[in-house]
């Protein structure tokens, strides 16, 4: 095991990692921004260092900053937790280079998996349903047109090494086509460095499901079930659960097998979560490979039992996978509701400033990830979101209802926060009936917006 890990990030997650650390007798460095000076994770850490300014540019993102760190503290690993280095493959090498463990796969896998068309070549290759598409990268505008035509409008151009969106136009006719390809080709150029696009089938209405994953350096790979995200506002999830509801169980099985096959294909070590679209059929389509830990991993640890973190940080170490596929199973239901410091009532603009009232629920089958604490000042540089409330029962049914009491329980301000948006969300029809596909939240918040119109 590692003597002593350094984690390259902040907030919740810093603390999530610090306490699976401790458990494993790992002690902890944490590198900080100034903005992020008074951090109260912090204070878990056995060490802490500041690594420049505010804006992520200059700190959470700086290579150089963060070896030297783990460096002058004697780190021997590295996690990077999500967002920031979290998928940088040249990071990863970085840590490689410098002899220092970084927690997640290798480069290579790494790599492939990031690149769109080489995991959805993998993915082909492991049985891994993926959608009707060009097969790689797109040469000739012709034949892209022709093959739109076999497949039926609309399609989706995306770029191979895209990310948060970008580089990806929607066609519903062959002109629109030929203008998405050259468009998404420049932006990715712009953008990752790396023109390659490709086409697929554009699914209209479908749910988000997921399947997380873990695999070790010993050629095992498992999955622990899927999750179902597809309550998203702008492509950001809002709420997450698990098991996904209404999902077949001989479907479930059958793809969350093919997607710990591509895992393990890919030679992958640590967390992965392999995202797919569902369309009403209960067809599956993969969308990308995320290379880390999500922040919606609690669901999967309360219907599992597994501690995920602290299974990344144990294979990173070497050793085998502390759990075996036949080992797993489903135990009743989680859902996750991210609370953030935004205003849903005002377009959802963040809240900087100082958490005066920060009371978090309790009781049976709650869970409250959080690094907030009464007086806590929000800085403006990062990410919104203050805390994850993560609750579990033996159906949905119960989950939901100890959801209701436990936002109902939940206090913070006296800046907006997405808790009201959460009360009101498990009251709807579409919630309950899983009457839900990825643009639902956002049509009910227009017709609720409307209403208040008139
Ligand atoms: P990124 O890496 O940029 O996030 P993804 O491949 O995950 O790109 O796609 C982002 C979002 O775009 C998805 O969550 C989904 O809402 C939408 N999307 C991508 N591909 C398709 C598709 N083939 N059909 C319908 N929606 C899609």
């Amino acid at each position: 095991m590692f003597n002593r890990i350094l984690i390259a990030n902040r907030g919740e997650i810093a603390l999530r990692i610090m306490r699976a650390a401790r458990e494993l007798g790992c002690e902890t460095v944490c590198v900080y921004s100034e903005a992020d000076r008074d951090g109260p994770w912090l204070e878990l850490a056995d060490e802490a260092v500041c690594i420049g300014p505010g804006p992520a540019a200059d700190s959470y993102l700086r290579f150089d900053r963060i070896i030297a760190a783990a460096e002058t503290t004697q780190a021997d690993a590295i996690h990077p937790g999500y967002g920031f280095l979290a998928e940088n493959a040249q990071f990863n090498e970085v840590c490689v280079d410098c002899n220092i463990r970084f927690i997640g796969p290798n480069p290579q896998a790494m790599a492939t998996l990031g690149d769109k068309i080489a995991c959805k070549n993998l993915a082909k290759e492991t049985g891994t349903p993926v959608f009707p598409g060009s097969d790689g990268q797109i040469e000739d505008p012709d034949e892209a047109a022709q093959l739109a035509e076999s497949i039926g409008y609309p399609v989706i151009v995306k770029a191979s090494a895209g990310g948060g969106g970008r580089g990806m136009r929607i066609a519903h006719d062959e002109a629109q086509l030929r203008a998405g390809i050259s468009s998404a080709t420049q932006e990715a150029v712009a953008a990752f460095g790396n023109g390659a696009v490709y086409i697929e089938k554009f699914l209209e209405r479908a749910r988000h499901v997921e399947v997380q994953c873990l695999g070790d350096d010993h050629g095992n790979a498992v999955h622990l079930f899927n999750r179902d995200c597809t309550s998203q506002r702008r492509h950001q999830k809002l709420v997450e659960e698990g098991p996904a509801p209404g999902v077949d169980p001989a479907v479930r099985d059958r793809v969350c097998e093919s997607a710990a096959a591509l895992i393990r294909a890919a030679g992958y070590s640590g967390a992965a979560t392999c995202e797919f679209l569902m369309d009403e059929s209960q067809d599956f389509y993969m969308l990308e490979v995320n290379t880390r830990v999500q922040v919606e991993h609690p669901v999967t640890e309360l219907i599992t039992g597994v501690d995920i973190v602290k299974a990344s940080i144990q294979v990173a170490a070497g050793e085998v996978l502390p759990v075996r596929q036949e080992d797993v199973s489903i135990n009743g239901h989680a859902i996750e509701f991210r609370i953030n410091a935004e205003d849903p009532d005002r377009n959802f603009m963040p809240q900087a400033g100082v958490m005066e009232t920060f009371n978090t629920p309790g009781g049976m089958g709650v869970r409250v990830d959080s690094h907030v604490r009464p007086g806590y000042r929000i800085p403006p540089n990062y990410d919104s979101m203050i805390a994850k409330l993560i609750v579990h029962g033996r159906d949905r049914e119960e989950a939901i209802a100890r959801a209701r009491s436990a936002l109902g329980e939940f206090q913070a301000g006296p800046g907006a926060t997405t808790l009201s948006l959460h009360r009101k969300i498990i009251e709807t029809d579409q919630f309950r009936n899983v009457d839900m596909d990825i643009h639902w939240v956002e049509r009910w918040l227009e017709a609720q917006a409307a209403v208040a119109a008139t």
